[in-house]
């Protein structure tokens, strides 16, 4: 297909795998047996059965009709708000340890921004008894403390990340260094489509659950499986790449991500990456990222702790760059308006990064007969403290 990885894990100028030798034979292992594993009988049987039975998929398509009387056009939920642990990032780790199992792998380490992948893998850990470490910036441990808690109940340590900002990224670099140090028993859950090939590809797939089941849940709804607009936030990408998987050769499909615009894209306090980002390399793989012109990675900022990363996945920048995908920004006020819009027009209380999503709905030249489908990313309960401190509702 079109945007498939190519062999060298490449999405036309970007991807790759750029590590340090020593990480080599941990990312060569991957490499050489994720995809027959990920395709064997056995494991899809067992990847099925856990989404349906543990996630709770497939997850609703609820067509929205307080919100599409707004904007005057048909807007569906495809709500990964419902899934277990409350984020769409669940369907990854299930998928991830699922092929650390088969690698034979006894312990495993993640990063986390906020906190929702963390809890992710804590949960499918405790879920196959493994031993799990995740890395946490300090900043976004103070910010997200109740999903900090939920690791640890869940039986995983939460180590704080010191460095920069002592965010996402800096969570990323921590848990390099340790896989590094710990390379043949401990297998890496990435919680993105981001890293060295061929965690892009891998996350992508996993995910891809997604845009399936809206396909087959359009066509059931409205007897054609194509809406003309796709809408997802994106941080590194991993719920926009599931929402977009399956329309991406379906060029009649728009397929738009919302990226954080922070204080304003021009404020120097952003996270809006197709917007201001250059090529270059982070965490492994060579992607569009904020960057000072002598190379040095722009400290990124969002009101959401999941948008807070100052890349994107190679994927996203090559439909970015290929104009498969448009790339929008919006700042945090608007999404804080649009969390609370929704709330107040549906009863769902969204995760901020996923208000970013919802907010970009007012930025669409809509028409009526428009079919929208939006995905909800996750849910708002780790985000209370943040909608208390914003306080306009
Ligand atoms: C982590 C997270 C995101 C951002 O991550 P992506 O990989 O871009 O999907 C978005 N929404 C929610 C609810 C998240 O937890």
């Amino acid at each position: 297909m079109k945007f498939d990885v190519d062999k060298d894990g490449y999405y036309g100028s970007f991807g790759g795998a750029y590590i340090p030798e020593m990480l080599y034979p941990n990312v060569e292992e991957l490499r050489s047996k994720y995809l027959s594993i990920i395709q064997t009988s056995d494991f899809v049987e067992e990847f099925q059965s856990l989404l349906k039975s543990y996630v709770g998929r497939p997850t609703p398509l609820y067509l929205a009709k307080r919100l599409s009387e707004k904007y005057q056009a048909s807007i569906y939920l495809k709500r990964e708000d419902l899934c277990h642990t409350g984020a769409h990032k669940i369907n990854n780790t299930i998928g991830q340890i699922l092929l650390a199992k088969r690698l034979g792998k006894q312990k495993i380490i993640a990063e986390t921004g906020a906190g929702q992948h963390g809890v992710a893998t804590a949960t499918v850990c405790a879920l196959m008894g493994m031993e799990c470490i995740v890395y946490m910036g300090k900043h976004d441990m103070e910010r997200q403390r109740p999903n900090v808690e939920r690791m640890r109940i869940l039986g995983t340590t939460v180590v704080p990340a010191l460095s920069g900002s002592m965010t996402l990224k800096d969570a990323t670099n921590e848990a390099m260094r340790h896989w590094i140090n710990n390379p043949t028993d401990t297998h890496y859950i990435i919680g993105s489509v981001v890293g060295p090939h061929p965690y892009p590809d891998m996350v992508a797939r996993f995910q891809s659950v997604i845009s399936e089941e809206i396909k087959n849940q359009l066509l059931t709804e409205i007897g054609n499986p194509f809406p003309d607009y796709v809408l997802a936030c994106v941080g590194g990408g991993s719920n926009a790449a599931g929402a977009f998987y399956h329309f991406l050769n379906d060029e009649h499909v728009h397929l738009i991500g919302v990226e954080a615009g922070g204080h304003g894209v021009d404020s120097g306090e952003s996270a809006a990456t197709t917007a201001l980002g250059k090529p270059g390399i982070l965490h492994g793989s060579k992607t569009l990222l904020m960057q000072t012109v002598d190379g040095q990675v722009v400290e990124p900022y969002s009101i959401s702790a999941g948008l807070d990363y100052p890349g994107i996945g190679p994927l996203h920048a090559h439909l970015f760059e290929t104009g498969r995908v448009e790339f929008m920004s919006v700042t945090d006020d608007e999404a804080m308006v649009a969390g609370i819009e929704l709330s107040r027009t549906e009863g769902i209380i969204p995760a901020i990064e996923t208000a970013h999503a919802v907010a970009a709905l007012a930025k669409l030249p809509l028409e009526r007969e428009d079919c929208v489908v939006i995905n909800l990313s996750g849910r708002g309960d780790k985000d209370l403290e943040t909608y208390i401190r914003w306080g306009k509702y």
